[in-house]
This record gives C-alpha cells, sequence and structure tokens, in this order.
C-alpha cells in the first residue's frame, strides 16, 4: 500500500500537508526532506506517515535531506506554541528549522596560504608588496594576504601557481570545546553549597524513569544581586555534564558578554558554545550540528537557542527569567522563559530560573508550590547590599536646566575623590526626547510614527526609537523658517553626559546604551574597561543596569525614578521595581561597599518605598494581592490582538467588526478596539484588542472561534495575536 506523508512546511501554514512517498523511500517523523510546492522545491520535515489505500492523486515526496531528524519533543514543541500563542505550526516550525543558508553551505574548510622558499620569478611591484605582507609567516587566508598587501586576489593567486606560497588547510577552531566539570574552582560558601545540595539533588539523571515525579519540578533560585547564583547553578551545569546530558544556558542577549563567557572558562576551563544573532554561517551550521550530535555539552544563547535540536538535553537555566527581553514581540508571540520550562518538560529534564527579582508569574508559581524555590539571601563574602536612599526632587531642585541634584553631585565628587567609580543611570537613549520650536511651538514627531523624534547629539539627527527614521536637525525650524528657536526638552544619557563633564571636567567619562558608536564589538571593550576601572563616570540605560560586575563601582545615581511609574501600564510597577534594584544592585560589589542615590518626585510611592526599605517580600505581597484582586495574570489569562493598515479608517473599521464577532462567553471579557499604545509604527496604524478572562478559561479556544467567525482579512490589514502579551 502507498505511504501518504503529512510534511510540514516551514511557512505560516496551520497544517502540514499531504504528498505520497515514492516507493523505497522509508520516511519516519522528524525526517528532513525535499517536497514540490507548486512550482518550486522546498524543504519540510515529516509530522506523521499513513498507509492508506488513496493518496494516488498526491504528489510525491522529492527526497530526504541529510539533516538530522527533528526529535520527538522537538516537534511536539512545535506543536505546543502553535497551539498555545496561535501562530502557525510552520512558523513556529521555522524557529526550529534554520537550514544552512546558500553561502554558508558553499564554504569550505578554511585554507590558508604561506611562502615558501622558491623566490619568486617575476617580481613586479604588486607581488614585492605580497611577498612583503607574508615575511612574518603567519597564516592567512588568501583574501586577507590580497588585502592587507593592498593587491587583487588575482596575485595572490599566481603566487600561488608558481609555487612561491603555497596553501595548508587550517584547522577550524572548535565551536564546541568541552568543558571540563571537575576543572579547579575556588570553593563555595557555606550559603551557595548548601544551596546546590539542594537544587541538584533531586535532578533524576541518572533515574530516568523518575518522571512523573516532583523532582522534574521547575526550580526558582532567587538570590539578592551578588549573591553568587551564577556560581551556584554552574555546579548544576557540572553535575548535568558529568550524568553525560547536555545543559542550555539562556540569557538575555545584551548580558552575554565576554566577562560571563571568562567566568565559565575560569570555573569549567574553556569557553562555553554561544548561541546569539551575531553567530553567523558555517559556524552557526557546525554548532547546530555539534548540538544535535551530542558534542556540545554546554550552549550558552539567547532565546533562539531554545530551539536548538539537542540530542540529550539534561538542564536548562533561564538566567534573569524577569527580563522582558525573553518575549519575542514579532512574528510567532512567545516567551522564552515559559517554553523553557514546557520544553523541559517534553524533554523530561529540569529547569531552572535564576533571578534577584523574579516575575510575579514566577513568584506565584514558587509560592503554590509548583516550582521549587531556593534562595540565597545574602551577598557573597559578607559583602552589604547597598544603603538606597532618595533624593526628593521637590525640595532639592537642579539648577534650572539642569538635571543632576545638589545631593548627587556632592555624592559622586567624593566618590572620585576617593578614588571610586560613579555610575548615573537614566532608562533613555540620545541627548533629548522631544524638540520644540519655542516661536511656533512646532514639535518634531517621526513621519511613520506616533513618536517624538528624540534628538541625538553626537550624530547631529533626529531619530525615530520606534522605526529607526532619521533626519538632520534643522539648524532653521522646519515649520515657521526662524533660526535659534529649536529648544531640547528633557534629558537623554547624552545630555546627562554634558551636564557631567561641566561638573567634572577632568575625569574620564563614558556613555553606555544600545546605540554606542561602533557597534556591538566597541560596546564590548568598553564595558571591559569600565569592569577594569578605566572610567570614572558611567553614564547609561538599562544596558548597563543588568548583569554586569563592575568591581570599583561604588556609588549609583538614578536620575528620573519616576519614568516608568506613570506608564498607565499594570506591570509598570512590577518592571520598575525590578530595574530599580537590578541597578542599584551593581553598587559594592568589590571590596567596598556602596551606595545608591535616587532622585524622585514621590519618594512615598509604594514601589520606592519598597526599593527604599529594602522590603522586596513587601512589595510582592501587595503587588500579587492587587493582581489577584484585579483579575489579573497570573490569576486570570489576557490576549492581546492588534490590528494594523496602512489606512487608520480601515484598521479601525475591522478592529469593530471583529469586536461586534466577539460574544464573549461567561468568564470573558473583551475591551476595545482602542488606539494602541502606539498608534502609529512604521506607517501602520494599530488598534488593540483586549481579552481578559478567568483563570479557568480555554483562552486559546476562544480566541481561535472567535477569529475564524470574525471578519476575513482583506487588503493589507494584518491581525497579530499576543497571548500573555507584556504590556498591556
Ligand atoms: P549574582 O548572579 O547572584 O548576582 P554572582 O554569581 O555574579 O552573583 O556573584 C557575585 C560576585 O561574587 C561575583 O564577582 C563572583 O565572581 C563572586 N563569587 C561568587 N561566588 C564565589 C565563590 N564561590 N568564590 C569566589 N567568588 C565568588
Ligand atoms: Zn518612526
Amino acid at each position: 500500500m502507498p505511504v501518504v506523508a503529512e510534511i510540514l512546511i516551514p511557512l505560516a501554514l496551520d497544517t502540514p500537508y499531504s504528498y505520497v512517498a515514492p516507493a523505497g523511500l522509508d520516511l519516519a517523523p522528524g525526517d528532513v526532506v525535499q517536497v514540490p510546492l507548486g512550482p518550486r522545491e522546498i524543504v519540510g520535515v515529516v509530522w506523521g506517515v499513513t498507509e492508506t489505500a488513496g493518496g494516488s492523486n498526491l504528489r510525491p515526496v522529492t527526497g530526504r535531506l541529510p539533516f538530522p531528524p527533528l526529535s520527538d519533543p522537538l516537534r511536539s514543541l512545535v506543536d505546543w506554541i502553535a497551539r498555545y500563542t496561535l501562530a502557525p505550526k510552520g512558523s513556529a516550525l521555522a524557529m526550529v528549522l534554520r537550514l544552512p543558508d546558500e553561502a554558508a553551505a558553499g564554504e569550505t574548510a578554511r585554507v590558508a596560504v604561506r611562502l615558501t622558499d622558491k623566490p619568486p620569478s617575476r617580481p613586479t611591484p604588486a607581488r614585492t608588496k605580497v611577498l612583503a605582507a607574508a615575511a612574518d609567516g603567519a597564516l592567512r587566508g588568501k583574501s586577507a594576504l590580497a588585502k592587507e598587501a593592498g593587491v587583487s586576489l588575482s596575485v595572490v593567486d599566481g603566487l600561488i601557481d608558481d609555487g612561491v606560497l603555497e596553501t595548508v588547510a587550517v584547522e577550524p577552531e572548535p565551536v564546541a570545546p568541552r568543558p571540563d566539570p571537575d576543572f579547579p574552582r575556588a570553593p563555595l560558601s557555606p550559603a551557595q553549597a548548601a544551596a546546590v545540595a539542594e537544587l541538584v539533588a533531586p535532578f533524576p539523571w541518572d533515574r530516568p524513569q523518575a518522571q512523573d515525579s516532583d523532582d522534574l519540578r521547575p526550580v526558582l533560585l532567587e538570590g539578592v544581586t551578588g549573591s553568587g547564583k551564577t556560581e551556584v547553578y554552574f555546579e548544576a551545569v557540572a553535575a548535568c555534564v558529568r550524568a553525560g546530558r547536555q545543559a542550555l544556558i539562556l540569557m538575555p542577549e545584551i548580558a552575554l558578554t565576554a566577562q560571563f563567557l571568562d567566568r565559565f572558562a575560569a570555573r569549567f576551563g574553556v569557553r562555553p558554545a554561544a548561541w546569539h544573532s551575531g553567530i553567523g554561517g558555517k559556524r552557526r551550521e557546525r554548532l547546530r550540528a555539534a548540538v544535535a550530535e551530542g558534542e556540545a555539552l554546554v550552549v550558552v544563547g539567547a532565546r533562539s537557542a531554545l530551539f536548538l535540536p539537542f540530542a540529550r538535553l539534561g538542564l536548562i537555566v533561564v538566567d534573569e527569567e524577569h527580563e522582558t527581553a525573553y518575549k519575542q514581540e514579532d512574528g510567532v508571540h512567545y516567551h522564552a522563559r515559559d517554553m523553557a520550562v514546557v520544553r523541559g518538560r517534553l524533554e523530561n529534564c529540569p529547569v531552572v530560573l535564576t533571578s534577584a527579582t523574579p516575575a510575579i508569574e514566577t513568584r506565584v508559581n514558587a509560592a503554590r508550590g509548583r516550582y521549587r524555590h531556593v534562595l540565597l539571601p545574602e551577598r557573597f563574602g559578607g559583602r552589604r547590599l547597598p544603603d538606597i536612599a532618595a533624593i526628593d526632587m521637590r525640595l532639592d531642585q537642579p539648577e534650572r536646566g539642569r538635571f543632576l541634584s545638589p545631593p548627587l553631585v556632592n555624592a559622586v565628587k567624593s566618590t572620585l575623590e576617593r578614588g571610586e567609580q560613579a555610575l548615573l543611570f537614566l532608562n533613555r537613549r540620545g541627548y533629548a526626547p522631544l524638540t520644540l520650536c519655542r516661536a511656533c511651538g512646532h514639535r518634531y514627531q517621526c513621519k511613520n510614527c506616533s513618536t517624538w523624534l528624540v534628538e541625538h547629539r553626537f550624530r547631529r539627527a533626529l531619530v525615530c526609537h520606534q522605526c529607526g527614521y532619521a533626519e538632520r536637525r534643522p539648524e532653521a525650524c522646519t515649520e515657521c523658517g526662524t533660526f535659534d528657536n529649536l529648544t531640547a526638552c528633557g534629558p537623554g544619557v547624552e545630555r546627562i553626559a554634558e551636564e557631567a563633564a561641566e561638573m567634572f571636567p577632568d575625569r574620564r567619562i563614558v556613555v553606555l546604551s544600545s546605540d554606542f558608536p561602533g557597534g556591538a564589538e566597541r560596546l564590548r571593550q568598553e564595558l571591559e574597561a569600565v569592569a577594569a576601572g578605566e572610567c570614572d563616570v558611567v553614564i547609561g540605560t538599562q544596558l548597563v543596569a543588568k548583569g554586569h560586575n563592575f568591581p570599583f563601582l561604588t556609588l549609583v545615581g538614578v536620575l528620573d525614578a519616576d519614568i516608568g511609574l506613570t506608564s498607565g501600564d499594570p506591570r509598570a510597577a512590577e518592571r520598575t521595581f525590578q530595574l530599580l534594584q537590578q541597578v542599584t544592585g551593581r553598587a559594592g560589589r568589590g571590596e567596598k561597599p556602596g551606595r545608591a542615590l535616587v532622585q524622585t518626585y514621590q519618594p512615598d510611592h509604594p514601589v520606592i518605598a519598597a526599593l527604599l526599605s529594602g522590603d522586596a517580600e513587601r512589595f510582592y505581597a501587595e503587588e500579587i494581592q492587587a493582581r489577584e484582586a484585579a483579575g489579573l495574570p497570573p490569576f486570570g489569562r489576557l490576549a492581546a490582538l492588534i490590528v494594523s493598515a496602512s489606512e487608520r479608517e480601515v484598521a479601525e473599521a475591522h478592529g469593530q467588526a471583529l469586536a461586534r464577532a466577539a460574544e464573549p462567553p461567561e468568564g470573558v471579557m473583551v475591551l476595545g478596539p482602542a488606539e494602541a499604545p502606539l498608534a502609529l509604527v512604521r506607517g501602520r496604524y494599530r488598534f488593540r484588542l483586549l481579552v481578559k478572562t478567568e483563570r479557568n478559561v480555554d483562552l486559546q479556544a476562544y480566541l481561535r472561534a472567535w477569529i475564524a467567525r470574525g471578519p476575513k482579512v482583506r487588503g493589507n490589514v494584518r491581525v497579530a495575536i499576543d497571548v500573555d502579551p507584556q504590556s498591556f
């Protein structure tokens, strides 16, 4: 009987397509195959096979491709993500099935050239340049050598043909060096040792049958900043590797620094295999293969590493689990922390979530016993948490047009006099968030988005932080034509740097934000320089708030603690509390104690009060109670539907038609359509519907039925579904 194969194709398709397997081709679920789709050939994955009498009308599978098959747990993860997020199943598959692009596939083993003993027969000037460049005997690639000598590649090729240069194959750098779990290490503190024992003891690596047990509950490893959580979870990673299983450490992309990789190397003897957006081409594919073969024992990666085809996954660590960077907000809207918990369940492997300031959801899961809770209540090495004090900006106002209050200036001064480092934190890139013409009142706004353009003075530009649109900062107002009336309103980090340079003229000042000139590599070097104490005042956005270890930093000044509190988003309190805890926690991680000064207009606000008193428990208790009273997550469920179109009326009309089809049953509430918080992005108008349900409602089933009976999507209308939106 013919065999019909259900093939899932990594395009925005909800279900697999049926093909017939040609005689002699034995297909099994997970196989990567090539199939015809319309006029072209495309890659897909076998999702199911059935023997049937029919199927004669189906097109045949072209053939199997030489890639490792997708494991059962990985295919279940795709199914799970599609069901949970309502994304097309093919789109979820696309996240897993990143096949080599052609450039990478064409690349072969690295070849380098070096000089032989033979003198050149025809020494032209170009050839002489090449010989001079190669004279140091170092191995270089052909094009690197040509570039260095300033000649074309054909000159180098000519010298190879003449036997003056020879080629040698170079072993590629290993993508996944083997970490040594028993590499000599610094001793753990008693508190760390206790936490390791508590954390690792129940893990069932040597007891594969222990599946349904408690031992596989996810664990929240919670400890204040600087408590030594990293060293604790490193021991779990070591135990996992000793048991012959692979470990995955997920981190927010910006925390994947050289400092972290070196710290890993100090514990395991080698740097870990790193998976992030910057890893390209061939190297990416070699790492994927090493993961699939079980060769790569530990992978550290940003959220997309969650979809790597591990052969024997034994542990997932989600570092800084509360980070918003774990939520992907375009394409498939998924939360990597939550999907890590799902993957752990499917792979039968434990998951460890770490944080100094866990997400409310995670805290509630721990409180209810759904997660185990391992605590590290004190800083490592007897170091104290920084003293945190408020500066009441109503009483201690800066001078006109300034943003540093007198007490903060004095504190920075005395810190610098002691030879220590200060960090001034403001979560706003650029020079000023708004530019206004004093003569006509015109405010400079993005052409594509409902946002103000942010002045970047170093670049002499007005920039949209939403879509990247940029224009030159005009000399005269583009509206009324008058000169000298454009005013920068409010501060960004560049403006604070200007003020700090006036206050502390002889000090080394650096501004660190994600748009640091020179790109990621320069930024990395700069972060290292800060950690080495080669700078006096750091002025930074949230980029510097998290994860870094700056041993010379003893003072943190928060310029505007209230920024996040006014947004009206129910998660504003949680986010602000987390960010302020993290950034103040940068102080005093080295030998000397630290302190933090927080400029605020609302020192009595519960978030600020909890921060000042160091009473995180009280904050969590109050916030959890407030969420419960309002039926907000995790006590109720939420989803957002974002309707967008290039005309406002079209988007709004589609949103209204959706609302009319909502028919919410008992326990479901549908709000909107209302203009989305960002009503215009990249030239598309956005309206939002919010769905709020009680906890026991099947949110996905409701959404699916609603979309099905709702209006047909026409023209350039798009409807994006965001289950568990992070801002609402
Ligand atoms: P957390 O992740 O909880 O904020 P870290 O793991 O970064 O804390 O540890 C804080 C500091 O203490 C780091 O500088 C780290 O190198 C140091 N540290 C932690 N544990 C040890 C240990 N067992 N021996 C030596 N230094 C340690
Ligand atoms: Zn824009």
